[in-house]
């Protein structure tokens, strides 16, 4: 049995070989991943113990589970690297469901298997230097050639767009005034029209973060992904899996930034007695507790209305988002404070788990746009 409602025993078996392999395999490396080494092993691992795209299919090469199965492997792998969470979830919840849904069955055999087993790599290309926020405003052009499309354009921020084996670009199809209703999404293999370019950033360092350039890149009409102009559809779609995501990654971020602080108020001494004596501390811990135990059961929530097809999911998936990073960012916080001059030093977790953190507040929808999402919903829902 499972303590959280919202989950049964077969979640916690899950949570179980994902605890296993994040404490054997990627605790050792976390470090590594924070200094630039893209996890490219581990997610073939992840891929071959079922837990890349646990929501997807046996003979597509998921696991045949359902997607709470996939926010609880997303939280106890960001335990131990948000970085390896990102790029996973971005991989196992978008692409691969995307493509076991919306992709043309010729495309869904040759790329489905490899992705959701981690054998190759398909980055979510949608931002641009123009507009993240106003998604709807891309510029990225897919112009009709014969039987063919001609795709050019920038994305920018594309995590392991470093080292991708394929793109799932995000290109207008229409007139610009129609906004989202001329977006089509193509799955764009790399090749030599395509030409990527580091980018500098604060934390999840080793998620392969580029711009993506897209010179006259040509596709087959079995490259579209969804409908024509209906690609923003699939985005909106894909983004809610991501967004619960992120809310598990918020919520292994700050579990593992909890740990930390709570261990080495027991050990480290000020004044003469443990710094876990201090009211003060024991209030921040007692706080941090608090805050997760909440946005723990809302993460898990919206998995479970996503499993359910409640209609409730797309609201839930925006609340799971906006509260898994708060948490991750105050928490990683307060964590920080309660370890003093050693939690700011390189040689702390924290140090990562802080720097981790400020990444969920704006991937994936910066909170004050989800912000806007939800007061949207509430107008229809009031
Ligand atoms: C580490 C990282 C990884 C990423 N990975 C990917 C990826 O794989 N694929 C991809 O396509 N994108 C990716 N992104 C891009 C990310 O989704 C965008 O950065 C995000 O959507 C914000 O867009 P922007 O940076 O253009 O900010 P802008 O749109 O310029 O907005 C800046 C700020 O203005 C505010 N703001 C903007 N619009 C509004 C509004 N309507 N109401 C209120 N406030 C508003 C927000 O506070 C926002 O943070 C990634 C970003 C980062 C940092």
């Amino acid at each position: 049995m499972s303590k959280y409602p919202q989950l049964g025993e077969e979640h916690e078996l899950v949570r179980k070989t994902a605890r296993e392999f994040a404490e054997r395999r990627v605790v050792p490396a976390a470090r590594a991943i924070d200094e630039g080494n893209y996890p490219r092993d581990l997610l073939r691992e992840m891929g071959d113990l079922g837990l890349l795209a646990p929501h997807i299919p046996q003979e597509f090469g998921g696991a045949g589970l359902d997607f709470r199965s996939m926010v609880i492997v997303v939280e106890e792998i960001a335990k131990a690297s948000p970085a390896l969470a990102t790029v996973a979830e971005v991989q196992g919840s978008m692409i691969s469901y995307n493509l076991y849904r919306y992709a043309q069955p010729n495309v869904r055999e040759k790329w489905l298997e490899d992705v959701a087993k981690g054998r190759k790599i398909v980055a979510f290309a949608l931002s641009e230097p123009c507009c993240g926020s106003d998604a709807a405003a891309i510029q990225t052009r897919a112009e009709r050639r014969g039987g063919e499309w001609v795709i050019n354009g920038v994305k920018l921020w594309i995590t392991s767009g470093l080292y991708a084996d394929a793109y799932l670009v995000a290109a207008r199809t229409g007139p610009p005034e129609l906004r989202h209703k001329s977006i089509s999404l193509f799955l764009v293999e790399r090749s030599r029209c395509i030409e990527t370019s580091p980018i500098k950033v604060m934390g999840v360092h080793g998620t392969g973060t580029a711009e993506v350039k897209f010179n006259d890149c040509v596709v087959g009409e079995e490259a579209l992904v969804g409908k024509l102009n209906e690609g923003f559809q699939v985005v909106l779609d894909d983004l809610n899996n991501g967004r619960t995501c992120v809310g598990a990654i918020g919520l292994g971020i700050a579990e593992a930034a909890f740990a930390e602080a709570y261990a080495y108020s027991k050990k480290r001494t000020a004044f003469g007695r443990p710094l876990a004596e201090f009211q003060v501390l024991q209030h921040y811990l007692a706080n941090a507790y608090v805050q997760t135990e909440a946005v723990r059961n809302v993460v898990y929530l919206a998995a479970f209305y996503r499993d359910a097809d409640d209609p409730s999911f797309p609201m839930y998936a925006q609340l799971a988002k906006v509260l898994g990073s708060r948490l991750a960012v105050e928490t990683t916080r307060v964590a920080m404070q309660i370890m003093g001059g050693f939690g700011y030093s390189t040689e702390s977790r924290v140090e990562m788990l802080y720097r981790d953190a400020k990444a969920t507040e704006i991937y994936e929808g910066a909170n004050e746009v989800i912000l806007n999402t939800i007061y949207k919903f509430l107008e229809k829902a009031l």
